[in-house]
């Protein structure tokens, strides 16, 4: 199992499969100069499915989730699905994407085993999208929601993030939206993940202000906390239920006592927490002919030396030097 020492146990891998990204969000990369990681630093097709199988099968990871970057970028996806999908026990597989492309490949990753995916869309309005990841990409992404339910990739969950001055205002429409199309909508607070470290805590949207502004048009009311387990999520039931919006509220509500995480970076590192300042090594392991047994204790060592919690809101806070497009979101 991976435990750390407040008795926290991980069971949920996010496998980042490239740091690269056809869109440029603002509150996630520069619009050039990131460098990326060269072709032999990334864990290759097979690489990665060993790794997840030695997480599934000796570690005790129930639940993986594909993420990036972009992870639709990684030709080899649908193979590394379906080579997931055969692990004994075998785990829930999931997809973290800004639905790029999604419209034509979710029908075969569906097939390959993939059980749900979530796509980022933070607007309804195409020019904000293209002010938010300077790409005129909007329709895609509708296309790619779309295509996930129809799918059956479901219940398709929509992630966006609310920057101040540019899609705010947008709270209660994207709300209104998702209910309408039967998308389940999670918002996440702006992080300092961001590889040109421009977050600024005065300028982020906070959990408080979006409650605020989805109240002004709906009514909700907190989903029992017995129903979130480990889920960063906050839950709130929408006009009475059965529909909920969420809110990851990793700054001004960290949820780090409950987190059940392990990551894996796509040139095969270990992070026990995304705001981890260190990271450990498996890919070497693995190219030196590491047995699954050393591979497996080196994952449980780096798991160990979980901090309680990130502290973003600590005045010591130091952020990560890799960003979240290199770590895997
Ligand atoms: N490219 C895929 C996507 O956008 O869904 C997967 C990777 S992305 C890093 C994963 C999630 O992280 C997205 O929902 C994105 O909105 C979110 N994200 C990126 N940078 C963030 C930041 N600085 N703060 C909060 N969330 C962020
Ligand atoms: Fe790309 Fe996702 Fe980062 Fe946007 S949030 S730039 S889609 S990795």
């Amino acid at each position: 199992m991976l435990l750390d020492t407040f008795g926290r146990q991980a069971v949920d891998l996010r496998v980042s499969l490239t740091d690269r990204c056809n869109l440029r969000c603002t509150y996630c990369m520069p619009e050039e100069g990131l460098q990326w990681l060269g072709r032999s630093e990334l864990l290759t097709d097979e690489e990665i499915v060993r790794l997840v199988s030695i997480a599934v099968t000796d570690l005790g990871v129930t639940e993986v989730r594909f993420t990036g970057g972009e992870p639709l970028l990684r030709p080899g996806l649908v193979a590394i699905v379906a080579a997931c999908a055969e692990l004994a026990p075998r785990p829930e597989l999931s997809l973290t994407s800004n639905g790029i492309g999604l419209a034509r490949i979710a029908a075969a990753l569906k097939a390959a085993g993939l059980d749900r995916v979530n796509v980022s869309l933070d607007t309804l309005d195409p020019e904000v999208f293209r002010t938010l990841t300077r790409r005129s990409r909007h329709q895609d992404v509708l296309d790619g929601l779309a295509a996930a339910e129809a799918a059956g990739l479901t219940p398709v969950k929509l992630n966006a993030v609310l920057m101040r001055g540019v899609n705010d205002h947008e709270a209660p429409d994207l709300l209104a939206w998702c209910l309408a199309h039967g998308y389940q909508l999670r918002f996440i607070e702006q992080m300092p993940l961001d590889a040109q470290h421009g977050w600024d805590r005065s300028q982020m949207v906070t959990a408080g202000e979006i409650l605020e502004r989805l109240g002004t048009r709906f009514a909700l009311t907190p989903e029992p906390s017995a129903a979130r387990g480990a889920a960063p999520a906050e839950r709130w039931l929408v006009d009475g239920g059965p529909a909920s919006v969420g809110v990851i509220a990793s700054v001004t509500r960290p949820f780090c006592r409950a987190c059940d995480r392990t990551r894996l970076t796509a040139d095969g590192q270990v992070r026990n927490c995304l705001f981890a300042t260190g990271e450990t090594d498996l890919r070497t392991a693995l190219r030196e002919g590491g047995s699954d047994a050393e591979i497996a204790a080196l994952w449980r060592a780096a798991m160990w030396g979980k901090k309680a919690g990130a502290g973003i809101d600590d005045p010591e806070f130091l952020q990560p030097e890799r960003p979240m497009s290199a770590i895997g979101g």
